[in-house]
């Protein structure tokens, strides 16, 4: 392999910005990651990291980009991964309905979100490739300069970064995009929907026999949703046999939620079930210490800047979970940008001239941006329609015919 010369700055060590690396690493660039948080490996970082949520859904378009850009990553990632086979909806009776996603027993995967982002940290570490910089907050980007200032938010000190090729994968509030925005006629739309959300532990269930392994309180196999119309439950497995639920509801039902009575009296109205598996202490418990978050939509284009800066993942495209696709996606853009710099001949071992634009560069990133804005946007805007179909349109009389002449 021949050696790195072209430096590329990846914004961001979420998983979205360490995939990124090992791809760029992988075609002779020298990648240097700047992350604003403290190194997620550690133990002194656990459980203090603002996660978004504990676990997520992953898909084909996730898993196929971490199988392109890293084949030997995906068993390591998937490793903690419980599949999905369907929907099941719990109506307020208890009673169940099992919709499945696939006729042919395709899944989707649970998979934990701390595991999956340490794992690709762990991997782009190991490579002779890439730097990783912890607790450094890009501050501003020049862009036509080339240079970006970052500050060592434990030391408190600003030092400039150059190079020549400046990724930013961080997150829905980027700094990347608000600096290309001053540079670039973006255009650009922010939405915040009415409802937020709050998670809630369910344990475990007991062993089957004394001294056997804990048991899941549901079918693991499952999404459960307990869709009531403007709000819903949702519930996700883990592989310690817990499920994280996730109550999405509009602020002002969350605003009544105001008393442990008022709390439980509305479970016992809503989730029965759920209730008598999370339990009220426990309920109570996450009611006060967990965080409740708002859920953002973000729309922009273009996504790059001539030959030297792209947006990827959340910074480029955030979207509301219901499809379960923003992660997917954010993996997913890694690889289509991979594949167009490699047909555009775009590889690190040779640096362009001072001064000159690197024309194979900026063909692929114009490519990049006309080619993924319509794909992000339709899924963009089917996870905002996906939030009707899960909360209310699951438990139509309609919508069950349709779903059982599917599977027929
Ligand atoms: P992030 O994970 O946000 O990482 C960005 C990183 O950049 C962070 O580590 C941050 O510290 C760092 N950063 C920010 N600013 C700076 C700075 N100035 N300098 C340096 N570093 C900085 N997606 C799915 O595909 N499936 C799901 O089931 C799913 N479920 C979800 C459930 C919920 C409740 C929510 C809210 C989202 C869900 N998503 C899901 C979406 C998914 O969480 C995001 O799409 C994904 O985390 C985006 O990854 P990212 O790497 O682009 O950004």
């Amino acid at each position: 392999m021949p050696l790195p010369t072209r430096k590329a700055i990846i914004i961001g060590g979420g998983p979205v910005g360490c995939l990124c690396a090992i791809a760029l690493s992988n075609m002779s660039w020298e990648v240097e990651i700047y992350e604003a948080r403290p190194d997620m490996r550690l133990p002194s970082s656990k459980g203090t990291a603002q996660q978004r949520s504990i676990n997520l859904a992953i898909s084909s378009r996730g898993i196929l980009a971490l199988q392109a850009i890293q084949p030997d990553a995906t068993d390591r990632c998937l490793r903690a991964a419980v599949p999905m086979r369907g929907r099941m909806i719990h109506d307020t009776t208890g009673k169940l309905n099992s919709q499945p996603y696939d006729r042919n027993g395709q899944s989707i995967k649970s998979i934990d979100r701390a595991i999956l982002n340490e794992d690709l940290l762990e991997l782009a570490a190991k490579n002779s490739n890439i730097k990783l910089f912890f607790n450094h907050k890009v501050t501003s980007i020049d862009f036509d300069g080339r240079i970006m200032q970052v500050e060592d938010t434990a030391t408190k000190t600003q030092k400039a970064v150059a190079f020549h090729f400046c990724v930013g994968a961080d997150g829905s509030y980027s700094i990347v995009r608000r600096q290309l925005m001053r540079v670039t006629r973006m255009d650009y739309e922010q939405t915040y929907i009415p409802h937020e959300y709050l998670e809630l532990r369910m344990p475990a269930g007991p062993p089957l026999s004394p001294g056997g392994d804990p048991t899941f309180l549901l079918d693991p196999n499952h999404l459960h949703i307990w869709p009531r119309h403007s709000f819903m439950l949702i519930a996700l497995p883990n592989q310690d046999k817990t499920f994280t639920c996730t109550l999405f509801a509009p602020s002002a039902e969350f605003e009544q939620l105001s008393s442990p009575e008022v709390i439980i009296r509305w479970f016992k109205t809503h989730f029965p079930d759920a209730l008598g598996y999370i339990g009220e202490d426990a309920l109570l418990y996450d009611f006060k210490n967990n965080p409740r978050s708002s859920l953002i939509s973000i729309k922009a284009k273009p996504y790059h800047y001539k030959d030297r800066a792209v947006i990827l993942g959340d910074a480029a495209h955030s979207m509301v979970p219901f499809f379960g696709q923003g992660l997917n996606c954010g993996l997913e853009d890694v690889r289509v940008l991979a594949c167009l710099l490699l047909s555009n001949n775009v590889n690190g071992s040779s640096v362009p001239p001072e001064g000159e634009l690197d024309e194979d560069m900026l063909k692929a990133l114009n490519a990049y941006t006309d080619t993924r804005h319509e794909d992000l946007i339709t899924i963009s805007d089917l996870a905002m329609d996906n939030y009707t179909e899960m909360r209310h349109s699951v438990t139509t009389p309609a919508y069950l015919f349709r779903k059982a002449l599917d599977n027929s």
